[in-house]
């Protein structure tokens, strides 16, 4: 029996940061929605650990945010960033711009605030009732129950992030396959306090992301609106050099002595947060369906978890949020058939984003440090100029745009060819025969 359409009661497993959106996104269809949540308020409790404590927020979760009407007041938690700045070992510096113009930039947010904000105007809607030390630990699909509570749902929606307990239901129900790709990489958060404690501002360029690229590892930094940086630190798990390695704080110090030396002193309680904070793990996980018949949905990290080199994560869990309201249009489609939809619309471009997410991790800790990479990345800038909406450089088509994920990835592997082909022999964007690049252009993209 399929469940009317205008069914009242939503139940979405997970207040995080696609659930407390999504949650918006359906009191505004009319739904009355009931959110449950393990962790308790954080708007009572502050951030709670594991994830990161920032991230960066580009063009296509801000679209979420402003369709919903809450971008007026997110914005003045932002901080801009310009770009990439390069810490090499010998302690120098080099910005390397994001985008080809002034407001091509992405945004540093803390994720704890934006939840908050989330849930605020979540529950402003009177729609939407959260229920916070809620665990969730399976589904009965016969008597339509979240379990253990035994809580009644009409449609259940899983934005329970990447351990999803939604998504192992549904899984088990459909003899479904859930398919987890180990990074073989874990990160550690860590911290640059403000400077002077607190009154001095910030103690590296504020409008950046910092990275200390290293080959096969690298150390990150965001900053916080209130002077800080929070830093990461990605490497493999065994190894050499590897979180495995680092067994005391003399390990850690003499890494960093070695690999990070103009960080050591921004970071006085380094050793501290290293052994303080969790390892986190990084994988990506893939799984079909997402959906059963008309009872329930995964989405967001619950569907397809990324690792965090392109922080695209969010923005396309918040870009889920959008397609799936669009998929609710029609009031009369059943809800077997919305869900079929969003897979159908989504699942190429969350593949795509899956593997550009990889991808970035290699260029972020290794090839940023090429001359050739900011040869391709000059010259794809001014072929942007001279080709505007027809040849947009891929990091740009992922960050700055709103096209499919997939659309970027198709282009993108084209361009690649292109800037091969015309990068062959040259040292400079002098050098490149731009006559050339204009037919290739005109003939392939
Ligand atoms: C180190 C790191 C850096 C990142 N940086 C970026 C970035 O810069 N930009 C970006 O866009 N993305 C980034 N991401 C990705 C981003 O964090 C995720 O994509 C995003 O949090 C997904 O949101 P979600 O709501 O689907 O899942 P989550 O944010 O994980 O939320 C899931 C929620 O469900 C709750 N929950 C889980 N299980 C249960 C259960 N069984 N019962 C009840 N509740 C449950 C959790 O407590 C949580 O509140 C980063 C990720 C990591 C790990």
């Amino acid at each position: 029996m399929k469940t009317p359409r205008s069914t009242p009661e939503i139940t979405l497993v997970g207040a995080g940061l696609a659930g407390s959106l999504l949650a918006i996104y359906l009191a505004r269809r009319g739904f009355r929605v009931t959110l449950l949540e393990r962790r308790p308020d954080p708007r009572k409790t502050g951030a709670s650990g594991g994830r990161s404590i920032n991230l960066a927020l580009a063009n296509r979760g801000i679209a979420a945010l402003e369709e919903i009407g809450v971008m007026a007041r997110v914005r003045p938690e932002l901080i801009p960033m310009a770009g990439r700045m390069l810490h090499d070992e010998e302690g120098r510096l080099k910005l390397i711009p994001y985008g080809n113009k002034p407001h091509e930039v992405i945004h540093s947010v803390s994720r704890a605030g934006l939840n908050a904000l989330l849930l605020d105007a979540a529950e402003a809607t009177r729609r939407v009732s959260v229920r916070f030390g809620e665990t969730v630990d399976g589904v009965d699909f016969t008597r339509r129950r979240v379990l253990p509570q035994q809580a009644p749902y009409d449609v259940l929606i899983g934005t329970d992030g990447s351990a999803s307990a939604v998504r192992a239901a549904i899984l088990e129900r459909t003899g479904g396959r859930l398919d987890e790709e180990p990074l073989g990489h874990g990160y550690k958060e860590l911290s640059i306090p403000p400077a002077d404690g607190g009154g001095g501002g910030f103690r590296m360029e504020k409008n950046a992301l910092h990275i200390w690229p290293r080959g096969e590892y690298m150390l990150i930094a965001l900053p916080n609106i209130d002077g800080s940086f929070t830093v990461t630190l990605f490497l493999p798990t065994h190894g050499d050099e590897s979180f495995d390695a680092l067994t005391t704080p003399m390990a850690v110090l003499a890494l960093f002595e070695r690999r990070f030396a103009d960080a050591i002193p921004l970071m006085p309680r380094l050793t501290e947060d290293f052994f303080e904070n969790p390892t986190g793990h990084l994988e990506t996980i893939r799984c079909a369906p997402w959906s059963f018949e008309d009872q329930a949905l995964v989405l967001g990290d619950a569907a397809h978890a990324i690792v965090p080199f392109h922080g695209q994560g969010m923005n396309a869990a918040f870009e889920d949020c959008s397609a799936f309201d669009r998929c609710l249009e029609d009031p009369d489609r059943p809800w077997n058939e919305v869900f079929a939809e969003f897979e159908r619309r989504r699942r190429p471009n969350t593949d795509a984003i899956a593997d550009m997410a990889l991808e970035n991790y290699v260029e972020m800790r290794s090839t940023v440090r090429e001359p050739k990479f900011q040869l391709k990345k000059d010259l794809s800038f001014r072929l942007e100029e001279r080709h505007p909406g027809r040849f947009i450089p891929r990091y740009s088509m992922v960050m700055f745009h709103t096209m499919p994920y997939a659309e970027a990835q198709r282009r993108g592997a084209i361009q690649e060819e292109i800037l091969d082909d015309l990068t062959g022999r040259a040292s400079s964007v002098d050098d490149v025969d731009l006559a050339r690049a204009d037919r290739l252009i005109a003939e392939r993209l």
